[in-house]
């Protein structure tokens, strides 16, 4: 592996897009999981104004809609990511439910005190945990909920290549309790925790991957950018597999006090 491209912030965004906006979901997370964080929301049935942010495709949006009677505003900073959902949000008859919208998470285009639900699955470290924490509060209506997935270390202690990997790619991964003192910080109760199972990364995240992998490589001439970028996908992917017992994703729910 080049030692020049090595975490997926070195590669532009259309090479991301041109493999990622295959896959149904571009991090871990499966329907069970979606709708066990759901199940942490009190009165779900009044959630009219909600928001999904760094959607990606969508699938956990189309979840979302399915079971809620809100109106869902999606966000995403590829335009090819929504460009996918939009075509199935058509196929699923959701068009009156949910807008898309290509913008970025440090810029959201909420009037204050609006939203009863903000929801981010696998992408608020597009802006960091906890600068999303404080930032979004303000949209939220008091008494309203927010619910991120994000990278989490499971031990006090890790093995030197995991933290290092971490350290390079999203600095911010931390453990359990300091991500629940920091949403505490920012204004919210905390109301739940959990960990992602595994089979949200092995079966309905990684599994996907290589057929896609496979056009991706045709479709790029098998030039050497793309072959990195796979190799980088595959790497992460026997991290995971190699030193799951020290991190994954944990859910986090809170609500605006
Ligand atoms: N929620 C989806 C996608 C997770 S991948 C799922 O669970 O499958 C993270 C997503 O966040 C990507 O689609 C990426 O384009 C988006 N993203 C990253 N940084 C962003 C930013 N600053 N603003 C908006 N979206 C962003």
């Amino acid at each position: 592996m080049s030692k020049d491209l090595t975490t997926i912030v070195d590669f532009n965004y259309s090479l991301i897009a041109d493999f990622f906006k295959h896959l149904n979901r571009q991090g871990p997370g499966s329907l069970q999981v979606t709708k066990q964080a759901l199940s942490y929301i009190d009165n779900l049935s009044q959630v009219k104004n909600m928001a999904d942010i760094g959607c990606g495709t969508g699938t956990q949006t189309l979840t979302l809609a399915t079971n809620t009677n809100a109106h869902i505003t999606a966000i995403d900073l590829i335009p090819e990511m929504i460009e996918v959902m939009d075509t199935r949000i058509v196929d699923a008859g959701m068009s009156d439910r949910i807008t898309t919208i290509v913008g970025s998470m440090d810029n959201l285009p909420f009037e204050e005190s609006l939203l009863d639900l903000m929801w981010a699955e696998g992408s608020i470290y597009g802006i960091g945990y906890e600068r999303g924490m404080n930032e979004w509060h303000k949209y939220l209506k008091t008494g309203g909920y927010i619910a991120v997935s994000e990278a989490t270390w499971f031990t006090n202690e890790r093995p030197a290549e995991i933290e290092e990997f971490w350290n390079e790619n999203y600095p911010e991964i931390d453990t359990a309790p300091v991500k629940i003192r920091q949403m505490q910080d920012a204004g919210y109760t905390p109301v739940a925790y959990f960990k992602l199972p595994e089979y949200t990364w092995i079966d309905c995240f990684f599994k996907e991957m290589p057929p896609v992998a496979k056009d991706f490589l045709t479709r790029n001439g098998n030039n050497e950018t793309a072959k990195i970028f796979i190799e980088m996908v595959e790497h992460e992917e026997s991290l995971y597999m190699k030193y799951k017992e020290y991190y994954g994703y944990g859910f986090y729910i809170g609500k605006k006090i």
